[in-house]
Order: structure tokens, then C-alpha cells, then sequence
């Protein structure tokens, strides 16, 4: 395990005061490391798990060449040019039911999509494309297949022996059916990081308390609850936790002793008045950041004992947006997963102006919709106050105004990260 220090020292142009923010991901890869342990699982519980091991497939799917289409099986060896084909039916082949008898040259066989194809036949023909002939004969107009139509080979999807899918794969739906395709009833996937979680500031009630002036009610626990659950990461919620060193390094205690990552939210801005930077700063190996991007500047980021801690910042949308910025790929490293970048950024025309000023990274909240000319665009959700969570409501993505961009002009092309399966 590499110390802050050391990692800083790789790391050109560190600045702790002033990090530009595509420093915070390589600064983060080389703090996180994936959870070892694995657990054995059913595909129906696979959904979002993460591959330990590749997985080879013991089987060709499908198994047999086998018709893709409702029609007539042939050796399409018989096709000329330019002439139509007459041939006599011998039988019929259903799917799960394979025809046992041989076709011979001058014959077709009915078959059925998924009905194996018979050893010799390499074509089929729809049955919509055939002509009645006499009795037991169908008739192939001219030109309407080439020998090898519709027909699907063995192993065209996988192949026995290979590798179907690769460690690090997230689990999506497609590879949840596909790995029961290939009849395995389980499948090892890496164990869920547990990151521990809670609220600190003397102002935050929890659900249940009565208002009091000046104190408002805890929202960033179930953001943050929200975000976690959409990764798929087991969540450890340890509360409110009041500005007492006692209390507070009794959570972050707890904390380190049952986690793998620690999040926390408020208490690490500049000026805070608090005992939670203090307090990391005394249980742990911490950095204090100031971030050049909006919002979202301050973040604590170290270990403590052995879980990675995330000290982010009070404000709900600071919140969200430093997660879904920083955490998230972080977690995903965690987690064990190949792909930690974000998900492809859409480019949307810019509904209206923005000034920026090079040398930082902006996030507006944006709510991306489709143009009158079919293309994307996207207009922000007006007040961009770092507080204003119903604004992350009305947004479907943000605006990303990168670390050397300007102002932008109504009219410019502007990336958007959006929130769907995200946030
Ligand atoms: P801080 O980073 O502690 O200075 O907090 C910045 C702002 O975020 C303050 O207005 C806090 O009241 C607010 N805040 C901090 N934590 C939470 C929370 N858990 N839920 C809702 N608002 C919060
Ligand atoms: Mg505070």
C-alpha cells in the first residue's frame, strides 16, 4: 500500500490546493485497489456483480447448426442460376426435435427455426418464398436464396474452449443470459465492497427529529445510500454524527473496522470550525483538497486503517456530483470491475450561454432533450446554487465544462454525463 506521499510524488504538478481535476482519477487509481474475496453466486443474484475469473465456455452455443428461419432445409449444392428448384418433402424437423432420417439429393426436409439441421443440408428456404408443387414436392423460385441462408452455425455465438466473457465484467442483463446460455447454473464474482457511511455537521437532524431553527434535515445520507445501491455496493450506515471528537472518532472507528471505503459529507472545507478534519487527520493518512472545479471544491481523501476514506463535502449537490466524479470510478476500481470510465459523454447543443473560466472543471445541472432537427440539446436547469438539490431533480445529466474550456456560446456543442443508471 502505497502512503499519500508517494503517491503524490508520481504525480506531476501535485497540488493540494489547487488539483485540477483529472489529477484526482490517477491520484485516486493508485490509491484504490479492488477487495479481494470472492463469492460464488446464482445467475439470478448476478445482476451488477462483477466477474473474479474468466469464463470459459464449456459448450458451443448453439450446439448444432440449426435453422434460422420456418421453411425448407436443402443441400444447397442443387441451386442454379437463374433456375428454379423442385424438390420432394421427406419430413419434418421441429426445434428440441431433430429429424432422424437421411435427405437425399432431389429432397428438402420442413423444418422449424432452432431445428438442428440435418448432416449434408446447408440451406434453408423460408417457407413464405416456396410454391406449392404437386403432391410432397415444394418448388425454390429462381434467385430468392444462395447456398448457406439461414443457416446458423455451431458455436457462431460462442465457442466451446474460449473465453465468453472476461474477468471484470459488470454483469448486465445480456451477460447474465448469456452465461445462463451456456447452462452455468452459478458463477464467481468478486464480493461487494461494504463502504461505511455518515453525515457530520451539528446542523443535521435524521429523519424522525422535530425541525429546530438553523438545523435542516439530513439529505446526502440518501443520495448517497441511492448512488451506492446503484453500483451495487453493500452500505454500512452509521447516522449523523455530531461535531465531538468522542463521537466522531468513534465513527470513523467503526468505520475503518467493518469498511473497505469510508464516505463521509461535510466538515472539510476551509474555515470549518469542525473536529472532522482533526479528527481524520489524527486516525488516518489524509490529504486535504481544494479542487479546481465547481461545486465541489473541498475533499478529504486518505485511508484509515485499511478502508479508503472519501471526506466529501457538506453541500447536497457537492455531494453528487464529487461521487458521481471521483467516488464512482473509484468504487468501480474497488469493485474489481475492468471498465472504470465514466459512461460516454453525449456532445448536445448549448440552449444558452455559460461563462467559464479556463482552469477549473464546472458541472451544470443540464436537462438534455431532442431538437427540433433530431439532434441533442440541452439547457440548464437555471439556479446552479451548490444547495439547490431540487435542481439534480430536474436535471437529467450535467454539463461538463472541462478543466482548459471557456465560456461557452448558445449555440456551441457542449458534453453532458448523464444520470440515467447513474444517479
Ligand atoms: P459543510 O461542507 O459542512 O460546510 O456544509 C455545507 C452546507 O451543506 C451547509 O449548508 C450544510 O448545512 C449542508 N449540509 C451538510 N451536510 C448535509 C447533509 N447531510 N444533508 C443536507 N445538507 C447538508
Ligand atoms: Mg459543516
Amino acid at each position: 500500500m502505497k502512503t499519500l506521499d508517494a503517491i503524490a510524488a508520481e504525480l506531476q504538478g501535485y497540488d493540494p490546493q489547487a488539483l485540477p481535476a483529472p489529477m484526482v482519477d490517477a491520484f485516486l487509481a493508485r490509491l484504490v485497489q479492488p477487495v479481494a474475496g470472492v463469492d460464488e453466486i446464482g445467475i439470478a443474484d448476478a445482476l451488477g456483480r462483477v466477474l473474479a475469473d474468466d469464463v470459459v465456455s464449456p459448450v458451443s452455443v448453439p450446439p448444432h447448426d440449426n435453422s434460422a428461419m420456418d421453411g425448407y432445409a436443402f443441400d444447397g449444392g442443387q441451386l442454379k442460376a437463374g433456375a428454379p428448384l423442385s424438390l420432394q418433402v421427406v419430413g419434418t424437423a421441429l426445434a428440441g426435435k431433430a429429424w432422424q432420417g437421411k435427405v437425399a439429393t432431389g429432397q428438402a426436409l420442413k423444418i422449424m427455426t432452432g431445428a438442428v439441421m440435418p448432416a449434408g443440408l446447408d440451406t434453408v428456404v423460408p417457407q413464405e418464398f416456396t410454391r406449392p408443387a404437386a403432391e410432397g414436392r415444394i418448388e425454390i423460385p429462381a434467385d430468392v436464396v444462395r447456398p448457406g441462408d439461414n443457416r446458423r452455425l455451431a458455436g457462431e455465438d460462442l465457442m466451446a474452449g474460449r473465453p465468453a466473457l472476461l474477468r471484470g465484467e459488470r454483469l448486465g442483463p445480456a451477460a447474465c443470459g448469456l452465461l445462463a446460455s451456456l447452462g452455468l447454473p452459478t458463477v464467481r464474482v468478486v464480493r461487494r465492497p461494504r463502504v461505511a457511511y455518515f453525515s457530520t455537521g451539528d446542523e443535521i437532524l435524521s429523519l424522525g427529529e422535530p425541525p429546530r431553527e438553523g438545523a435542516v434535515y439530513d439529505s446526502n445520507r440518501y443520495t448517497v445510500r441511492g448512488l451506492l445501491a446503484r453500483l451495487g455496493c453493500e452500505v454500512i450506515d452509521l447516522g449523523v454524527v455530531r461535531d465531538e471528537p468522542a463521537l466522531l472518532e468513534q465513527a470513523f472507528r467503526t468505520a475503518a473496522a467493518q469498511a473497505d471505503a469510508i464516505i463521509t459529507s461535510g466538515g472539510v472545507s476551509v474555515g470549518e470550525a469542525d473536529f472532522t478534519k482533526a479528527m481524520m487527520r489524527q486516525l488516518g493518512d489524509v490529504a486535504f483538497w481544494r479542487i479546481a472545479m465547481r461545486p465541489g471544491r473541498p475533499m478529504a481523501v486518505g485511508r484509515i486503517g485499511d478502508a479508503v476514506l472519501f471526506g466529501l463535502p457538506g453541500n447536497p449537490v457537492a455531494v453528487m456530483v464529487t461521487f458521481l466524479a471521483f467516488v464512482r470510478p473509484a468504487l468501480l476500481r474497488m469493485m474489481g470491475c475492468r471498465d472504470t470510465a465514466p459512461p460516454p459523454l453525449l456532445r448536445a447543443r448549448s440552449l444558452e450561454a455559460m461563462r467559464k473560466k479556463p482552469g477549473r472543471t464546472e458541472y451544470q445541472r443540464g436537462i438534455v432533450s431532442t431538437g427540433p432537427d433530431g439532434g441533442l440539446q440541452v439547457r440548464t436547469t437555471g439556479n446552479q446554487g451548490s444547495g439547490v438539490l431540487s435542481s439534480m431533480v430536474q436535471a437529467n445529466g450535467l454539463i461538463v465544462l472541462h478543466h482548459a474550456q471557456g465560456s461557452v456560446a448558445a449555440g456551441d456543442t457542449v458534453d453532458v454525463m448523464m444520470f440515467e443508471g447513474v444517479a
